[in-house]
């Protein structure tokens, strides 16, 4: 019996335009939220997401927000 706003999903924003495909996002995620699919990051459980903001902090190309 949560209540809903505890359930709320985080948003993930990723700009296929900045993505260089270099998977750092990816390889930081503690919850494997995240995968590559072709060059370009996607997120593959968003549900997993702890917003604990290391793929934001550590893409070094400004193509990944997390919100909450
Ligand atoms: S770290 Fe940034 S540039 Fe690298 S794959 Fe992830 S979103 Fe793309
Ligand atoms: S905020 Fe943390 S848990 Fe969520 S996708 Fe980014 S690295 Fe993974």
């Amino acid at each position: 019996m949560g209540n809903a706003a505890e359930k709320k999903l985080p948003r993930i924003e990723i700009n296929a335009r900045l993505c260089k495909g270099c998977s750092i996002c990816v390889d930081f995620c503690p919850t494997n939220v995240l995968e590559m699919r072709g060059t370009t990051a996607a997120v593959k459980d968003l549900a997993a997401c702890t917003r604990c903001q290391l793929c934001d902090l550590r893409c070094p190309d400004f193509a990944i927000q997390v919100f909450d």
